[in-house]
């Protein structure tokens, strides 16, 4: 068990990233100052802490113990697992809420990993037709990018994030030594939205983050604390330029038409980073048969998620008509061609006079597939 210090001491390097209405702060040790900050940035008289059952362990009651300095506060545990983002655990968290007494002047604290982020920022955005939410990510994949952009959401049967609600966080608070407690494959997973950043907007990051994978995939803190800070900065301008994903936003989908594809013909076997990780070498190869990418890049791509321990081709038991059926079920379609965000080279998208997204026939997507 990790514990909390009652008490705070010194931050190293903290960052501090503006996301528009919101800041984001990055920090090694940032747990030990959560309780101030939360009461900072979202005043109120609960605090409501929602976390899973993996997480909590580490971290759940210290936070509850120092936030209850400030305001009363109930903890509401949820299953860990994409299988329990659902309407069903948001209508149990609701409901616990209700029973502890919360009401219009509660903020609802998320401590845990994108499911935790995307159910508990979901359940802010409803509950009393909306109250704040501060995001404490623990995984990489939520402090780089689940955390920041406002979306929050639930699953359903006929597929992922069918039912949310744009639902801005008061504050981000991460703490990258957290990452230390988290499994190996999480980390890998994560790195592949870091990854994604370097490719859709900063060719030097990209190479930093391929120099840097032992360290990061050791969770060494300064090292995570570099990414997670860059990656957000990448993510917040993209987000800020286009909150509503009409234009700019939609880059950030590169790789996640194919990996959204492969993951639900999974069934969710493969984590949500190693079916992106497959999702952009293939979309880039395609941007090279359509000749929008600079030769070369889905072999760039393609080495460093290699040397990060990640898959870079389709699983053969994934049959691939059943993938392409799939890539229309995640993306709206355009003259009946799905459309994908392609990468023009390492650093920069492509598409921009065409709303940042290009339709691809499926002969394509299945000939590079195949
Ligand atoms: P996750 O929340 O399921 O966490 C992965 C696993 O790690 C879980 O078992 C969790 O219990 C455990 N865990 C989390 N932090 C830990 C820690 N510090 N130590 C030990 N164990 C820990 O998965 P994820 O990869 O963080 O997030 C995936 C979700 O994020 C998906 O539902 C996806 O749709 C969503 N997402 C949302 C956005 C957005 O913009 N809202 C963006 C990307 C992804």
């Amino acid at each position: 068990m990790t514990t909390f210090a009652d008490t705070e001491r010194p931050l190293d390097d903290a960052r501090e990233i503006d996301a528009g209405s919101y800041r984001v702060t990055v920090a090694a040790g940032l747990r030990h100052q959560f309780a101030r900050l939360i009461a900072e940035a979202a005043p109120a008289h609960h605090y409501a802490v929602v976390s899973d059952v993996a997480v909590a362990p580490h971290y759940g009651e210290s936070l509850t113990l120092t936030l209850a300095a400030h305001a009363p506060v109930s903890l509401h545990l949820v299953p860990s697992g994409e299988a329990h983002k659902t309407r069903d655990t948001w209508a149990r968290v609701t409901d616990g809420m209700l029973d502890a007494g919360c009401g219009r002047d509660t903020t609802v604290v998320a401590l845990g990993g994108g499911v935790v982020g995307d159910l508990a920022g979901f359940v802010a955005a409803t509950f009393m037709r909306g109250v704040p939410v501060v995001q404490c990510p623990t995984t990489l994949l939520a402090m780089i990018d689940a955390s920041v952009g406002g979306k929050t959401g639930v699953d359903t049967a006929a597929g992922k994030n069918l039912v949310g609600a744009f639902h801005p966080p008061a504050a981000v608070l991460a703490d990258v030594e957290t990452i230390r407690t988290l499994p190996l494959a999480q980390r890998r997973s994560g790195l592949v939205e870091a990854i994604k950043h370097g490719v859709l907007a900063d060719a030097a990051y990209f190479a930093r983050l391929d120099a840097d994978l032992p360290a990061l995939l050791d969770a060494e803190p300064s090292a995570t604390l570099d990414a997670v800070a860059r990656s957000v900065e990448i993510k917040a301008e993209v987000v800020r330029a286009d909150e509503r994903e009409h234009g700019r936003r939609k880059t950030l989908n590169l790789g996640h038409t194919i990996g959204h594809a492969l993951e639900h013909v999974s069934e969710y076997a493969l984590l949500h980073g190693e079916a992106v990780a497959i999702g952009m070498v293939l979309e880039a190869r395609i941007a090279e048969r359509l000749g929008v990418a600079e030769a070369g890049t889905a072999q760039r791509i393609e080495a460093v998620l290699r040397r990060a321990g990640l898959p870079v081709a389709r699983p053969r038991e994934l049959p691939v008509d059943r993938v392409v059926d799939a890539t229309r079920l995640d993306k709206k379609a355009r003259g009946g061609r799905v459309e994908y965000a392609l990468p023009a080279r390492i650093g920069a998208m492509a598409g921009e006079a065409s709303g940042w997204a290009l339709p691809v026939d499926d002969q394509l997507v299945h000939e590079v597939l195949a």
